[in-house]
């Protein structure tokens, strides 16, 4: 499907030529809305900006195929680099096989993705390169140049604007891929499995075997600190591949992050001064930290309208996600102010037990329905609550002040 562009879009001040689109910050949001406005718009100029040396950063983002479905299968799908028919949670000493299937993409992956489709398209990338202000139609580069387009989209991570109003918890890992000198014992993935010390929150191990002799190892946890430790997650990581048997490996990549899993503050797309996806936009999972399928679905919105409606239709998806946002935010209250850490896992030995796979893939996607959400919270009380530390946050101010993290850095909360 492609439409014409808005009749008033400005030459580009770098090469002359008009730019429709310009995408501030080369993460997964404005690489997404790079491959959505290709095959939608093949004669629409976009052009990234990224301050760091390449696209992507350092991550591996995994969802489940489902996310991909109907409209964003057609210009997403290449990026699904490993594929596993399903993947396993182990929690309470139950053992569920998932049939869903499980797709990852790492940043390397990612970034030819998109190189490629800068080359075959209409696309720029200008990397090394730092925006210092961004206008509706303008950006301001580092070095004082401006770069004129028909629409700015504000895809730059994280934002400062949450700073002073975060209270809630934290999904944080640390994760290292290993080549191992035999093959791993498993197949497919185990997204959960907390069969080690249960510390700090609800903490379990997870692991993708993205060849039979490499592997992804994280240390994750459900914390209401940021605080993370690379040597001991490594101890946690390297005591679990040995309980799998293998004993001879090398670290060959790692990743760590600190997302923030908010019960409270902006809902997705709203309270914004300009257009912005991505965390930049609240555009992600209050109760996974992840933001991969919203992501995709704010690049399909971009792609697939006028630039002069953008705002109406970001605002329309925003209005969307409105309710989920809030019931997440209600989950991660109970998550982390109602049940005490250790007995946290009987949260998610329960959504595992009572959801079917359709309701977790909707539930992951941020397209849950009423009936799913009633299903999550609706049931026997888990051990081990705390009413009153549960009543009291609502009465609580922001219970820390937020420095928002850039991809891979921790948040740091002061005091
Ligand atoms: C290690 C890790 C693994 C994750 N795994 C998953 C996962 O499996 N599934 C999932 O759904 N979510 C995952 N997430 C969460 C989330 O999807 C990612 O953080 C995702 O990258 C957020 O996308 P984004 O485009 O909003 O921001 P980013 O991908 O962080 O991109 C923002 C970009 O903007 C650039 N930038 C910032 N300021 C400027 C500036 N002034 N000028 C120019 N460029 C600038 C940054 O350098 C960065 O490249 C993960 C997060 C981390 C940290």
């Amino acid at each position: 499907m492609s439409h014409p562009l808005a009749s008033n879009a400005k030459p580009s001040s770098l090469n002359g030529e008009r730019t429709d689109y310009i995408l501030v910050g080369g993460g997964l949001q404005s690489g997404l809305m790079a491959l959505a406005i290709s095959h939608h718009q093949p004669n629409a100029r976009w052009i990234i900006i990224e301050q760091q040396e390449k696209l992507a950063g350092n991550h591996t983002w995994s969802f489940h195929e489902t996310d991909l479905a109907n409209d964003c299968a057609s210009w997403a799908e290449s990026i699904a680099e490993y594929r596993w028919p399903h993947y396993q949670i182990r929690v309470g000493g139950r053992v569920r096989t998932v049939e869903i299937p499980y797709r990852t993409c790492s940043s390397s992956h990612f970034e030819k993705v998109v190189t490629c489709t800068a080359q075959q398209a209409r696309g720029e990338i200008l990397t090394h390169t730092t925006v210092a202000d961004v206008e509706k139609n303008c950006v301001v580069l580092g070095d004082g140049r401006r770069l004129d387009g028909a629409v700015v989209i504000d895809n730059r991570g994280p934002a400062p604007r949450n700073a002073g109003s975060f209270a809630g918890g934290f999904q944080k890992f640390w994760g290292f891929e290993l080549e191992l000198n035999q093959d791993w014992p498993h197949a497919n993935p185990i997204v959960m499995d907390d069969q080690i010390d249960q510390e700090d929150g609800f903490r379990f191990i997870y692991t993708l075997p993205m060849e039979r002799r490499r592997v992804l190892v994280e240390d994750t946890r459900f914390s209401n600190t940021t605080s993370i430790d690379r040597e001991e997650c490594l101890e946690k990581v390297r005591a679990y591949v040995i309980s799998r048997g293998c004993h001879d490996w090398r670290i060959v990549r790692e990743e760590h992050g600190v997302l923030p899993m908010p019960t409270n503050g902006f809902m997705p797309g709203s309270g914004l001064p300009m257009l912005a996806g991505g965390y930049r936009g609240g555009w992600f999972h209050a109760a996974t930290g992840y933001s991969f399928p919203m992501a995709l679905r704010v690049a399909q919105t971009i792609a697939t309208n006028p630039i002069d409606q953008l705002a109406d239709a970001l605002q329309r998806l925003s209005q969307e996600h409105a309710w989920r946002g809030r019931f997440s935010r209600f989950l991660n209250r109970l998550l982390f102010e109602l049940v005490k850490p250790q007995t946290r896992y009987q949260i998610f030995r329960r959504f595992y037990r009572v959801l079917g796979e359709p309701a977790i893939a909707r539930f992951y996607g941020h397209r849950f329905t009423a009936l799913d959400a009633f299903r999550i919270v609706v049931g026997v009380p888990p051990m081990g609550l705390q009413p009153l530390k549960f009543i009291r946050s609502y009465k609580r101010l922001p219970s820390r002040q937020v420095v928002a993290p850039t991809s891979n850095q921790p948040i740091k909360v002061p005091g």
